[in-house]
C-alpha cells in the first residue's frame, strides 16, 4: 500500500475569503491613520500576497504599521469560502491528510495560533496539521513531500515546485493574480475543483 497522501494547502485567499476583510481594513487604515485618500489601484498580476499594499501604493513602513495595528483585529473578521468545509471533508474522505500551511505571523504569545484554530473550528474546516509562521513554505514542503500543494501566491507555487518535484502544484486563481503569465501550474478557482483533480488522480 502507498504511504498516506498529503495535501498541503494555504489558508488566506485559498480556504478563507481574506481579501474582502483585509482590503476593508486597509482602506480604513489608509484614510484614518495614514491620512491618505484610500484610493485603490486595480492589481491583477500580483505574485505574492501583498496585493492590498500595492493597491494602496504603500511602502514597507506603512505595511508594517498596518500589520502592527490591525492584524489581530482583521483575522477575527475574515469569512470562509462557501465551499471550503464540504470540499475539504470530501478530500479527507479519499484518505488524503490535510496540512494547512500558512505564513500568518505569530508574534504575540500564541494569539495568532489561537485565533486561527478557533476560526478553523467555527468554520468546520477539518485538518490534520496546522503550520503557522511558514514564511518560507518550501522549507516545510521539502520535508513533508506532499502529493498536492495549493496556494494563491505564484511565488510560493514556484518555490515549492523547485524543491519537491513529485508534488502537484496548483495555483488558486484570485482577482489579484488572474493576469499572471502562468503556463506551468494548473489553476483552479474554488476548492471543489481541487477535489475534482484529486479524485481523478486517485482513481487512475
Ligand atoms: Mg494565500
Amino acid at each position: 500500500m502507498n504511504s498516506k497522501k498529503i495535501l498541503c494547502i494555504d489558508l488566506d485567499d485559498t480556504i478563507a475569503l481574506t481579501s474582502n476583510t483585509i482590503i476593508k481594513f486597509a482602506v480604513d487604515f489608509d484614510k484614518k491613520v495614514l491620512k491618505r485618500n484610500g484610493e485603490l489601484k486595480n492589481i491583477d498580476n500580483c505574485k505574492d500576497y501583498y496585493y492590498f499594499a500595492k493597491m494602496l501604493g504603500w511602502n514597507k513602513e506603512q505595511l508594517t504599521q498596518f500589520f502592527d495595528n490591525c492584524y489581530l483585529k482583521y483575522l477575527k473578521e475574515i469569512r470562509v469560502k462557501p465551499e471550503a468545509s464540504s470540499a475539504l471533508k470530501k478530500i479527507k474522505a479519499l484518505g488524503i491528510s490535510i496540512y494547512i500551511v500558512t505564513s500568518r505571523r505569530e508574534k504575540e504569545n500564541g494569539k495568532v495560533t489561537k485565533i486561527t484554530k478557533k476560526w478553523l473550528k467555527q468554520n468546520n474546516i477539518i485538518y490534520d496539521k496546522l503550520f503557522i509562521n511558514a514564511i518560507n513554505k518550501w522549507n516545510i514542503i521539502k520535508q513533508v513531500k506532499p502529493s498536492y500543494f495549493l496556494d494563491d501566491s505564484f511565488e510560493n507555487c514556484l518555490n515549492v515546485s523547485k524543491v519537491s518535484k513529485n508534488t502537484e502544484v496548483i495555483l488558486m486563481t484570485t482577482t489579484f493574480n488572474k493576469k499572471i503569465q502562468n503556463e506551468q501550474f494548473r489553476q483552479i478557482s474554488n476548492l471543489n475543483e481541487l477535489y475534482d483533480i484529486i479524485v481523478r488522480n486517485e482513481n487512475e
